[in-house]
């Protein structure tokens, strides 16, 4: 089998992976892996459990005859929880705090793993999450690490929720990606960071489609 093409796109939440890896996806013909709905997914079915995001225990209980999976409908991700498709549920602030707690508990991380590897082994893709050029994929033939400073990505983040009719405030959305900046870039496992290869790609001065073309030049210059 002939070797994929692998993108690895990590980055701090907000600064627009999922927007700017799909549409670079589209225009390369890459499948486009966003591995945050993974660990949403996994947030999502522990709530419905009962369990408490920050008891390892039960978080760990509720795998137990978790099946999650991707799919793509019209070229777009949806994932699935046992079957179901959960794409819009797992939006929710609630899941987004729950995701980046039980996100840094080992045994999920590796729960979701072979699924991620498994998906680049058998496509051309770009992947976007925290730990892809680091752990997921080190063997990645493009890294980038998209980023943004935290006011910018929680005022992307408030209008996309304001779209969704999701109640919230700029102040709530702007405490939550500091929060979370500070779980996923301070946890044991698997922290959030630039690896040594990484293409450093800062979308605070520019606009989505200078961003968009940012990256795919990036991919371009690195795959030829
Ligand atoms: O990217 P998104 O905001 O949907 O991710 C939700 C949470 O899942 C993040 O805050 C992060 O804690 C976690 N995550 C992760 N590793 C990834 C992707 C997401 O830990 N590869």
């Amino acid at each position: 089998m002939s070797q994929t093409i692998k993108v690895a796109i990590d980055g701090p939440s907000g600064a627009g992976k999922s927007s700017i890896a799909k549409a670079a996806s589209a225009a390369l013909g890459y499948v486009y892996v966003d591995t945050g709905a993974l660990y949403r997914t996994v947030a999502l079915n522990a709530a419905r459990k009962g369990a408490d995001f920050k008891n390892n225990e039960q978080v760990i209980a509720s795998l137990e005859a978790l099946d999650v999976s991707l799919g793509f409908v019209d070229g777009a991700q949806h994932v699935y929880l046992n079957g179901e498709d959960v794409s819009d549920l797992i939006r929710t602030p609630e899941i987004s705090m729950g995701a980046s707690a039980v996100s840094a508990i080992p045994e999920v991380r590796k729960f979701l793993f072979g699924l991620q590897r498994d998906l680049a082994d058998k496509n051309n893709c770009i992947m976007d999450g925290r730990d892809i050029g680091t752990v997921v994929l080190p063997d990645a033939q493009v890294k980038i690490f998209l980023t943004a400073s935290p006011e910018i990505r929680a005022q992307r983040r408030y209008l996309q929720l304001q779209e969704k009719d999701v109640e919230t405030t700029f102040e709530e959305v702007l405490a939550d990606v500091k929060q979370r900046d500070y779980n996923d870039s301070h946890r044991e496992i698997a922290p959030l960071k630039a690896t040594e290869e990484s293409i450093i790609i800062d979308s605070s001065e520019l606009s989505l489609q200078e961003t968009i073309d940012a990256v795919i030049n990036a991919i371009k210059e690195n795959t030829k």
